[in-house]
């Protein structure tokens, strides 16, 4: 009897995130349809992740269509449109007019654009030294001292403002960034991408093909397949992986791989920085801060950088919600994750004070997303180190053997994105659409030869027989033993 738990597929996809959703729409419009996803969490989507907090659907992970009105159009947005998606406009350049001392004053606009215009030309000469050095220099570059020169160091590096380097986001999509704003998520999207391809009833996935609550541990290379463990003891055989986990989950241990992954590749993993990104939601019973479109963005200057910095309201999306987010990175992130929600409620509560002053309400509710502490996620979006070699953008993305790898994090041009995601989901279905294909020509052209020879030894055996070889044995091999329907 067969094993319940074994089940033969062509391709198993690991994660279906975006980028592995896309590359089993890739596989399925090229007719490959014999594959199966498995995915750790009890959801497709991945990093983009809405949720509902205190009657409004908030984004967890990605918020922003990032890049629309260049002369590309973004995918994402072109998808957007379709779906009706509700968006607003981000006018991130507001925010250093907003920056506000820890005695809840506004810095002046002309002592902020000061400070914002050295903050920009001493990263650029920055950037400009570590090309000249080749990246070898010891010397570190001064760090900024005061709260307002920290925030805005801040805001320019954890942030990506584009006016450091070029981003090819912007250069490509154009500079306009656009907040979900929809109940139905972000994520909504990656399910009507999802429903193209995946059999689907009253807007559920029903499609056995997708398998969820499946944690992979294990990836076992054999010869001619690969065979994949689940943590629940399911076993997954198949002719090609395509992993699309993040670079976090990559670098962690949780998925064992045997033969071990290769050096270069290993190496190259092990270069790739990951970003965490925290959006802290809090409610509050009623709105006391500036509510105008030019306040949405506002700072916080203190003495740590990344204490608690970058604020936004929620007016312009959801007039009337009561709520504001504050979002850490890194370290700051970390320690947060870490903590108690009711310990990052009152050091939240202590700044919100210090810039509106002690007679505000107490929030009434938090959420804190912990990225990092996600064993399935381990970070929120890849982070190339400034100078990046083509060897190091070539080997995150190399196939190991039948392993493809996927992901946001191996798209050279938007790496961090969700158009990176996307971009690097079709690109891996397509590259594995063709590396089957030549597969199945090699096996026709070994069948052919496996056929042929004994009858051509017979022929050259016999001078004058006329040997009339049947149709079918000549046939090429069965397209449906690689995935491809036929
Ligand atoms: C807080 C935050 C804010 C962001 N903001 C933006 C933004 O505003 N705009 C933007 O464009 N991008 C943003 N991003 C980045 C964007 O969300 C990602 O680049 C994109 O969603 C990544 O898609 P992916 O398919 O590569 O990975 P994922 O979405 O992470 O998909 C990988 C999937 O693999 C699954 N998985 C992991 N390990 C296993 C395992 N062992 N077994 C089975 N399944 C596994 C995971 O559960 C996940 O579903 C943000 C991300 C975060 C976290």
């Amino acid at each position: 009897m067969e094993n319940p738990t074994r089940t033969r597929c062509s391709v198993l996809i690991v994660g279906a995130g975006i980028s592995g959703i896309t590359a089993a729409k890739e596989l399925a419009e090229n007719g490959a349809e014999d594959f199966v996803i498995v995915e750790a969490a009890d959801r497709i989507g991945g990093r983009m992740r809405k949720e509902d907090f205190s009657g409004v659907t908030v984004e967890l992970g990605a918020g922003w269509i990032a890049g629309v009105g260049g002369d590309h159009i973004n995918p994402l947005w072109e998808m957007a449109r379709h779906s009706n998606l509700r968006t607003c406009f981000s006018d991130y350049s507001n925010a250093r007019y907003n920056i506000y001392d820890n005695n809840g004053n506004i810095f002046p606009a002309g002592v902020a654009a000061e400070a914002y215009d050295k903050a920009v030309e001493s990263a650029i000469e920055k950037l400009e030294n570590i090309e000249e050095s080749d990246c070898n220099s010891d010397e570190t570059p001064s760090s900024p001292k005061r709260p307002i020169d920290l925030a805005i160091d801040f805001m320019l590096h954890d942030f990506e403002m584009a006016e450091v380097e070029p981003i090819a986001t912007y250069t490509e999509f154009g500079e306009s960034e656009f907040l979900v704003a929809d109940e139905r998520g972000y994520e909504h999207l990656v399910y009507k991408m999802a429903e193209t391809f995946l059999f689907t009833s009253h807007g559920k996935i029903l499609d056995n093909r997708l398998k969820l609550n499946k944690a992979v541990r294990e990836v076992q290379q054999l010869r001619n397949s690969v065979v994949v463990k689940t943590e629940d003891g399911c076993v997954y055989e198949a002719n090609y992986v395509i992993l699309s986990v993040s670079i976090g989950v990559l670098q962690s241990n949780l998925i064992s791989f045997s033969p071990p992954l290769p050096s270069w590749k290993t190496e190259a993993i092990s270069k790739i920085d990951i970003m965490v990104y925290t959006k802290i939601f809090l409610k509050f019973p009623y709105k006391f801060w500036p509510s105008d479109p030019d306040k949405e963005f506002f700072i916080y200057a203190h003495e740590r950088r990344g204490y608690y910095t970058f604020w936004q309201h929620m007016e312009s999306a959801y007039p009337g919600s009561n709520i504001l987010v504050v979002t850490l990175t890194n370290e700051e992130s970390k320690r947060v994750e870490a903590q108690a929600d009711e310990e990052t409620m009152r050091e939240a509560m202590e700044v919100v004070r210090q810039m509106f002053g002690n007679e505000i309400p107490d929030a009434t509710d938090i959420l804190v997303p912990r990225w990092w502490s996600n064993p399935f996620q381990r970070g929120s979006y890849s982070n190339y180190p400034v100078y990046v070699n083509h060897q190091l953008l070539q080997h995150i993305k190399a196939p190991v053997g039948r392993v493809f790898f996927t992901g946001e994090h191996t798209s050279d041009k938007f790496n961090g994105y969700v158009h990176g995601g996307y971009y690097s989901g079709m690109d891996t279905g397509k590259a594995l659409v063709e590396e089957m294909r030549g597969e199945m020509a090699r096996e026709r052209e070994n069948h052919h030869k496996f056929l042929l020879q004994p009858l051509l030894a017979l022929t050259l055996a016999q001078p004058g027989a006329v040997f009339d070889i049947p149709r079918q044995l000549l046939r090429l091999h069965s397209s449906s033993n690689l995935g491809f329907s036929t």
